[in-house]
Formats: C-alpha cells, structure tokens, sequence
C-alpha cells in the first residue's frame, strides 16, 4: 500500500519498511518515513430562525449534483473556525459564527480518509431569504423540515445532522 513511489524529500525510490508498528513507505537514502496523512474537513448547521436549514447543492466531487451541508476542508494553515468561515463564505456569501460542534464523524470518499467536524453556526446580522450559490455549489437555499430532499443528500453525516434537527424541532 504504497502512498509514495519517490521520496519527497530527496527523490531516491522507497522501500517499505517497519517504522512506528507498522509497514510505511522509508526513504532508503535519507531516511524520511511518509505517514500517510488524515484531511480534516468542517462543515455547518445553520438556520434562519424559523426552521428552515440552509443546504448547498454541490458542483463538483464527490457526490456532485446532491445537497450537502456547506463544508469544505480546513487548509495546512487554518484553525477549524477560521475554515467554516471561509467554506460558509465562499460557497453562501454569508458571514457566520458558530456556536458549538455538534458532533464530529468519519470522513471517506474516493479521495480522501479523515474527520468532518460539523459545528452549528449563526448568520451574522439580517438572515437573507434568497442565498446566493458560489464556489463549488450551484444553488442554495433554505429547506422547511418537510422540503428535505432526503433521497438527494450528499454524505451521511449531512443526513445524521438532519435528521437530528428535523426531530429536535417542535411541530
Ligand atoms: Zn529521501
């Protein structure tokens, strides 16, 4: 299960080799192990304050073309909530704080293993009606528990969140 063919770091071929319990690809020459790293994505529950939840329908893979949670993955640099922000703008416009991390699941797709945290988060100032789609999505707009489109959600953990607020809401 190699990750890496050369190394990084001096371009010599690597071996793979007992390092830390387990089998990793070892430079031979430099001795750089390669540990094949996690991605951190975050993503957001925010709502309107009158029970509709905001969904992003996205453009691009995985699960392109379904509705998701605004989320994204954090960069190298970032703390968590700086990356929420920056995903919740760049794919909504809208300024948000989040309030709290409702639960943090397993992330895996066909690119990538690792943690979506998913916080709940506020718009800051007036909560607009009509969303406006950028970046990597392609609409956006606010859902009533009972216009979910449940057969068309994006990951798991967008589902679990859902469903979770949806039976949290008082009818
Ligand atoms: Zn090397």
């Amino acid at each position: 299960m190699y990750d890496v063919k050369f190394c990084p770091q001096c371009g010599t071929r690597m071996e793979e080799r007992e390092a830390f319990g387990r089998l990793r690809p070892v430079c031979p020459n430099c001795g750089l192990i390669f540990f094949r790293d996690l991605k951190v994505a975050v993503g957001a529950l925010i709502t309107n304050g009158s029970n509709h939840v905001l969904l992003v329908r996205r453009a691009v893979r995985p699960e392109k073309g379904k509705w998701a949670l605004p989320a994204g993955y954090m960069e190298y640099e970032e703390e968590p909530i700086q990356a929420l922000k920056r995903e919740v703008a760049e794919e909504t416009g809208l300024d948000v704080d989040p309030l709290r991390v409702l639960d943090v699941f397993p992330l895996h797709n066909p690119y990538a293993r690792g943690v979506v945290i998913v916080y709940e988060a506020r718009v800051r100032g007036p909560v607009p009606d009509v969303v406006n789609p950028e970046d990597d999505v392609d609409e956006a707009r606010w859902f009533a528990r009972e216009e979910i489109p449940w057969e068309e959600l994006a990951f798991e953990s967008t589902r679990t969140i859902l469903r979770r607020w949806s039976e949290n809401l008082v009818s």
